[in-house]
């Protein structure tokens, strides 16, 4: 008797934060036996320079296919909402007529009326939360109405997670007045109909995040599917397709990896603000002369567009102990062992590579979740520690410069080696045959065949 193919549409919000968890989940369900479809706009499509991989790619149209650069943010989700339900609705129906109809649309939670055209078209649905658990219970507790914003006191408690400081919360809650298109989409959108949905995957794992994951799942029926990140890396032994497959920038492997070859174990300092942070000249220039001043090995990650921003001659005068890079594949970055410790913007990928590969962190934290997950590297999971401000909001040189002499040398650095030591088991044992992720990926699967 031949087994049904379940076949699932994937539909990420068009970031490279966005599209890499989702892509690796992707990978996971087809080596279940499932079928896979990425859908994608059509702008997003054409600005990838990397496109590998066996999955297959669908691209849409969210009513901008030049590109929405000047388009207020509002303007544009109200488009991307009219003309991506027809889109995608026409897509499915495309792909149903072809003879490959599909179960489930697997969409990002952001792009909340995802679930709407599924359940128009009779199929099911699963949410996809890419980032942690722990910001999901934030921002349901917004929603349901139970922290009012702007916030009257400085602490705030919310059943699950340690006390927070106002501003340990996402950034659009501490100044949410001044950008409401993004605090409309995080604390309501994605939540005004998250109930019908038929699964809700967040990317973490349950040792990780357990006590809020017990706590939000007496609201929300979420299931664990972190980390998502290729078995290859987690554990040695296994193959796996390592490309990225759909990405923004071209990672420079063949400049960093024979340069990281050269270097000694846990010697490098290794700094990415990730795709989307835009330090000023300033910060820039504060990370430099801290880099410059400690001494050790560095790869920095400096995006073409920021570029510009570094210290004049400042690549010429550290040749010797730094290497500069464009985009670098940063899996392979963490797993590579002369990484001693990483300076990072702590988005929610980079955190949870970083725990999963077992590299302690600097956090600089700079917008939407990034102090909320810096707060837990800190406190909680205690594989970091956080890079301080001054009251300009600047990371001074000599603060840089102390936070890599903690980590990198002395009794605390090695504490928190341990520590992520023990994340990255931890991690391994969530993903390996059995574990909680992996149930929960089989059983999706396995319910999806069945119906
Ligand atoms: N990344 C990469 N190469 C780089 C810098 C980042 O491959 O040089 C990847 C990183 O591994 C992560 C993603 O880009 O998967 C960045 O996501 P994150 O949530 O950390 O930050 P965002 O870019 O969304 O701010």
């Amino acid at each position: 008797m031949e087994t049904h193919k379940a076949h699932c549409l994937i539909f990420p919000c068009a970031a490279q934060g966005h599209i890499n968890p989702m892509l690796q989940f992707a990978k996971r369900l087809q080596h279940q036996g499932t079928k896979i479809t990425l859908a994608t706009t059509k702008f997003f499509f054409k600005t990838l320079q990397e496109v590998s991989g066996s999955i297959a790619v669908e691209t849409i149209s969210d009513g901008y296919d030049e590109g929405a650069n000047e388009v207020p943010l509002d303007t544009y989700n109200a488009v991307f909402q009219k003309v991506g339900s027809e889109n995608l609705t026409e897509l499915i129906l495309k792909l149903k007529d072809l003879g490959c109809p599909v179960d489930c649309i697997v969409y990002d939670a952001l792009i909340s009326w995802a679930l709407d055209v599924a359940k128009s078209l009779g199929l099911r649905a699963a949410a996809f939360f890419t980032q942690s658990c722990a910001v999901y219970k934030i921002y349901y507790h917004v929603y349901a109405g139970l922290l009012k914003l702007p916030l009257e006191e400085s602490k705030v408690e919310i059943p699950g997670l340690p006390p927070l400081l106002a501003s340990d919360l996402p950034s659009f809650f501490s100044n949410y007045g001044s950008y409401p298109p993004i605090f409309q989409m995080v604390a309501y959108d994605q939540m005004k109909n998250i109930h019908e949905a038929d699964w809700i995957f967040c990317n973490t794992f349950y040792k990780l995040e357990e006590e809020v994951i017990d706590c939000t799942s007496k609201i929300l029926p979420i299931k664990t599917i972190g980390p998502t990140i290729p078995s290859m890396y987690l554990d040695k032994r296994l193959q796996d397709d390592k490309q990225y497959g759909l990405s923004r920038f071209m990672p420079m492997t063949n400049d960093c990896m024979p340069w990281l070859n050269e270097r000694s174990t846990s010697s490098v300092v290794y700094v990415s603000f990730g795709s989307l942070a835009e330090l000023d000249a300033e910060q820039m220039e504060e990370v430099a002369q801290g880099l410059r001043t400690s001494n050790y090995y560095f790869l920095w990650v400096v995006r073409e567009s920021e570029s510009n921003k570094l210290p004049k001659d400042f690549v010429k005068e550290t040749s010797d102990r730094g290497l500069f890079i464009s985009w670098c594949p940063q899996l392979e970055v963490l797993a590579h062992k002369s990484i001693g410790c990483f300076i990072t913007h702590c988005g929610w990928n980079s955190t949870l590579e970083a725990l999963s590969l077992g590299v302690p962190m600097i956090g600089m934290p700079q917008w939407i979740d990034q102090s909320t997950n810096a707060k837990f590297v800190v406190d909680i999971w205690k594989t970091g520690i956080k890079a301080q401000p001054d009251e300009t909001g600047i990371v001074r040189r000599d603060v840089i410069h102390e936070c890599i002499s903690v980590v990198m040398e002395g009794e605390k650095g090695q504490e928190i080696r341990k520590n992520a030591d023990n994340w990255k088991d931890l991690a391994r044992k969530a993903f390996d045959d059995g574990g909680s992720s992996d149930k929960n990926i089989k059983d999706f699967v396995s319910k999806l065949i069945q119906s």
